[in-house]
C-alpha cells in the first residue's frame, strides 16, 4: 500500500484510508466478527489510517473501532487514528467545554491514550467565528495535553476552509477532511488544493463512492443528494455492470489519482470490501485506470457534474 505524506504533520498515511462510519451501522448492520475481520484485513493489506467520530451510530463506530483495533493487537505507533468532536447524535456543540469533555469520552471508547487527529466535525453547522475564536483554541489546549497530536476541520461546503484557515494562527490547524468533492461526479476540491498546499494543510478526501451513490447497491435512504444526481449515478453504475465492470473500482481509482490528496477515505464494512478497494489501488499503480470506461462514465455524469446539496446554516 502506497504511503503519502499528510501535509506538514510528518505522518505517512495509506493512500486508501479506512472510514469507520459503517462500523456504526450507518449503512446497515455489521456483525462484530465482520467488523473485526474488516479491520484485521485492512491492517494486513497495509492500511494504517482509520477515521471515526462520536456521531457515527451515536458513538457505536468509535466503540466498535476501538474493539477491532484491540482485537487486532496492533502496535499503537503503526496506526493513525482520527476522531472528531462537535457533532453528536443529539446535535451540534462546538463549545470549548463540550469538545474538551468529548475527546476524553472518545479516548475511553477507542481505548486509546491519544488520537493522531482530532477534527471539528461539520463546522458549517455553527457560526464559523465560534470555530475560529473558541473551538480551535480549545483544541490547541487538547493538543498541548497530548490527547491529540494534530487538529483538523471537516465539512461539506468548500468555502468553510478558506474562511477558517484565513483567520486562525498559522499551525493551529494541520489538516482538513473534505467529503464528496473529489470523485468522478464531483471534482470541485481540486480548485482548493493549491491554497491548501500554500498553507501546509494536509488533505483528506472522503467518500470516493459519494456515500454509496457510486456502488451497485446504491445509496442509503438518508442520502441527501438531489434525485437528479442519484439517477445519474445509478445510470453510471448500470452502464459499468452491463459491461461486466465495477463502478466502485473505477470510482476508487479515480479518487486515488490525485497526489495532492494524501488519503482517500472509503467507508468499509467487510474484509471483502477492503480487499476490493485495496486491489483497485494496486491495479491502478500497475496498469492505470480504464480510460475508455472512465470517459463513458464521465459522459453519463456530465449533466450533474459538481452538483451537490446544501449543508449547514446560512453563514453571514
Ligand atoms: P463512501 O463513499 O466511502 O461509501 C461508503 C459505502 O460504500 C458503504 O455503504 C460501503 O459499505 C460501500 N462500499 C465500500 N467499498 C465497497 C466496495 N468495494 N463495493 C461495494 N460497496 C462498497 O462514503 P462514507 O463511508 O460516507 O465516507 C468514507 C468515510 O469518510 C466515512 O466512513 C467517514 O469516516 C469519513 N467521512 C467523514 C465526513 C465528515 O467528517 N463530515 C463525511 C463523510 C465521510
Amino acid at each position: 500500500m502506497e504511503l503519502r505524506e499528510l501535509g506538514l504533520t510528518g505522518l505517512r498515511i495509506s493512500a486508501v484510508g479506512f472510514g469507520a462510519s459503517p462500523l456504526g451501522h450507518v449503512f446497515g448492520d455489521v456483525p462484530r466478527d465482520t467488523a473485526r475481520a474488516a479491520v484485521r484485513r485492512a491492517l494486513d493489506l497495509g492500511i494504517n489510517f482509520f477515521d471515526t467520530s462520536p456521531y457515527y451510530g451515536g458513538t457505536v463506530s468509535e466503540s466498535v473501532l476501538g474493539d477491532c483495533l484491540r482485537h487486532a493487537a496492533v502496535p499503537r505507533d503503526r496506526i493513525v487514528v482520527a476522531t472528531k468532536c462537535g457533532r453528536y447524535k443529539e446535535g451540534f456543540d462546538f463549545s470549548a467545554k463540550c469538545v474538551t469533555r468529548s475527546v476524553d469520552e472518545s479516548l475511553a471508547r477507542l481505548g486509546l491514550d491519544y488520537v493522531d487527529i482530532l477534527h471539528c466535525h461539520d463546522i458549517e453547522f455553527t457560526n464559523l467565528d465560534q470555530i475560529v475564536n473558541e473551538t480551535i483554541p480549545a483544541l490547541q489546549k487538547i493538543k498541548e495535553s497530548g490527547k491529540a497530536r494534530f487538529i483538523g476541520i471537516t465539512g461539506l461546503p468548500l468555502n468553510i476552509y478558506t474562511y477558517v484557515l484565513d483567520r486562525v494562527p498559522p499551525g493551529s490547524i494541520d489538516v482538513i477532511l473534505s467529503y464528496c468533492h473529489f470523485g468522478i461526479n464531483d471534482t470541485s476540491l481540486v480548485d482548493l488544493l493549491p491554497y491548501l498546499k500554500s498553507k501546509g494543510i494536509g488533505v483528506i478526501s472522503a467518500s470516493p463512492l459519494a456515500m454509496g451513490l457510486l456502488t451497485d447497491n446504491g445509496p442509503p435512504e438518508w442520502h441527501p443528494a438531489p434525485e437528479e444526481l442519484k439517477l445519474a449515478c445509478r445510470a453510471a453504475a448500470d452502464h459499468c455492470r452491463k459491461k461486466g465492470k465495477s463502478i466502485t473500482k473505477l470510482a476508487m481509482q479515480y479518487s486515488l489519482m490525485n497526489n495532492g490528496i494524501s488519503t482517500v477515505l472509503v467507508g468499509m464494512n467487510s474484509a471483502e470490501q477492503v480487499e476490493e478497494n485495496v486491489a483497485a489501488a494496486t491495479e491502478l499503480s500497475a496498469s492505470g485506470i480504464d480510460e475508455e470506461l472512465l470517459h463513458e462514465v464521465e459522459a453519463i455524469l456530465a449533466p450533474v457534474k459538481n452538483l451537490t446539496w446544501l449543508s449547514g446554516i446560512q453563514q453571514a
